[in-house]
């Protein structure tokens, strides 16, 4: 009777970890747990910034529409994970949380408010963060984000400050960290905000950091390196690295990031890493669809190496992806379009909002100061956002004019002042509206230039993955991975 509950229980074990049934490599006494029994070892979080169901499922949608005319919906490799569950993304101050408040409550499973970082709501008593339990307990950490590195949801694994904006403290806590691996973005005010501080960078290598910035630095860093921050040789917008949409072939990739990360952490002990996908994003903020999918997929690809990993270490392997919140209030649909989706248009789109800032408006406008007109852009505007002018509803080439004067500096275009940040969102007005213009013939609706209050999702592959199931708080997150990790955590 015993033999047979314990082969039972056995069984049943196993039936939670269908991706990965068979071919461990892991055999040896140590390693003899089942799945969903044993410990979560070697244990991803990756964070879509601004990332809910509705980017998920635009870029979903964009993958099919770039193929075919199918009404299908070509899966990404993450929402295949066994286990998906829902996350409320609400803090301590209000149903729409920040990315401060949304990492503490991840990280350290407390709720907080805006802004703040693994501190209370009065700013005095401090949390330990997920990464850090790990830490003590001889696992190595690694934090990967395309953004800044010292920008909120990383620091939210390492660092706590009552304001996110305190960069070079939070850059001076990560030198101070002893975690093992950084990598992607830069460090934002490394030298203090008025550049008369000790260098962040410094103190972090006489921690005994490598810093690397060289792409072949980069590719001949290995395993017994010792510590490493690994910073992005392209940076773009405020230091992050170049949105997906907008990297060249063969510069480094938010997957490349990972992979090293795994390369460098991997050890007996096991290791946390935390992968943000942080410009989805700054993409949803800018209302800028195309760069936001393209995002999405190459978090999906960093996601795909830890996959590969987990083959080699199926069941010690815990694999979770969620967002921290809803950037834009992008949805799937608009009221110009009504049933009808054209998300190929978004694939004629070859610049993100920012290269086309950079590249072309604000060369533009440094050339023909006075002289500027329209015109002049509809090559450009054609060749980023494959937006034929001409072809456009006299009322779109009415809203792109308007936006094009702003963008010049006449402000006399439209009588009301408080219009402006509700059509351009405090961004460049052109390629806002550039953009939304886009997006709106594809189908894709706006409502915001901020975070939205709905829940995002959370999927979950790998040893304990079964308690990723269900609706819960985004401070679970934090409760989940410590039992899976088995860390006795408070
Ligand atoms: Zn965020």
């Amino acid at each position: 009777m015993k033999i047979r509950i314990a082969f039972l229980m056995c069984v049943l074990a196993l039936s939670f970890q269908p991706l990965f049934a068979k071919g461990s490599a892991d055999g040896g006494a140590r390693n003899t747990a089942v799945a969903g029994k044993g410990q979560a070892k070697y244990v991803f979080l990756f964070i879509g910034d601004g990332m809910a169901m509705s980017q998920i499922s635009t870029a979903e949608v964009f993958s099919t529409a770039r193929s075919s005319k199918d009404i299908n919906v070509t899966r990404l490799g993450f929402t295949q994970f066994p286990v998906a569950g829902l996350t409320t993304t609400f803090d301590a101050g209000t149903f729409i949380t920040d990315s401060a408040s949304a990492g503490t409550a991840i990280a350290t499973g407390n709720k907080t408010l805006s802004g703040v970082i693994n501190m209370d709501v009065g700013k005095t008593k401090s949390f330990k963060t997920i990464a850090e339990y790990a830490h003590d307990a001889g696992m190595k950490v690694g934090v990967v984000s395309t953004v800044t590195l010292n920008h909120a949801t990383p620091a939210s694994f390492y660092s706590k400050v009552p304001s996110r904006s305190n960069y070079y403290d939070i850059a001076v806590q990560l030198a101070n960290s002893g975690f093992e691996y950084f990598g992607g973005g830069s460090i934002d005010q490394r030298t203090g905000k008025n550049k008369d501080q000790e260098d962040a960078v410094a103190i972090a290598k006489a921690n005994g950091y490598t810093y690397i910035d060289s792409k072949e630095a980069f590719n001949a860093i290995k395993p017994g390196a010792g510590k490493v921050i690994a910073v992005s040789p392209v940076l773009q917008d405020s230091g992050s690295m170049p949105y997906e949409i907008d990297r060249k072939s063969g510069d480094l990739s938010i997957a490349d990031y990972t992979k090293k990360g795994i390369e460098l952490l991997d050890n007996p002990s096991g290791f946390f890493l935390m992968v943000e996908g942080g410009k989805v994003d700054w993409a949803c903020h800018a209302n800028d669809a195309g760069a936001a999918i393209y995002d999405v997929l190459a978090l999906d690809k960093a996601i795909g190496a830890a996959l590969d990993f987990a083959k080699r270490h199926p069941r010690e392997t815990l694999i979770v992806v969620t967002g921290d919140h809803e950037t834009g209030g992008l949805t799937m649909g608009f009221a110009g379009t009504q049933y009808n989706t054209f998300f190929d248009k978004v694939g004629l789109q070859k610049r993100s909002y920012v290269a086309f800032d950079e590249e072309v408006l604000k060369p533009y406008k440094a050339r023909t100061a006075a002289t500027a007109k329209l015109a002049d852009l509809l090559p450009a505007i054609k060749e980023s956002f494959g937006i034929d002018y001409n072809a456009l509803s006299a009322f779109q080439k009415e809203q792109i004019e308007f936006a094009f004067q702003r963008s010049i500096g006449n402000e006399q275009v439209r009588s009301f002042a408080e219009d402006k940040y509700l059509l351009y969102g405090g961004y460049e007005p052109l390629t806002v509206k550039l953009t939304q213009i886009l997006n709106q013939t594809a189908g894709i609706g706006w409502t915001s230039y901020a975070h939205t209050g709905v829940p995002v999702p959370t999927f979950a592959s790998g040893a304990h993955q079964e308690i990723f199931g269900g609706y819960y708080d985004n401070t679970d997150i934090f409760r989940k991975l410590a039992s899976a990790m088995n860390l006795r955590v408070q």
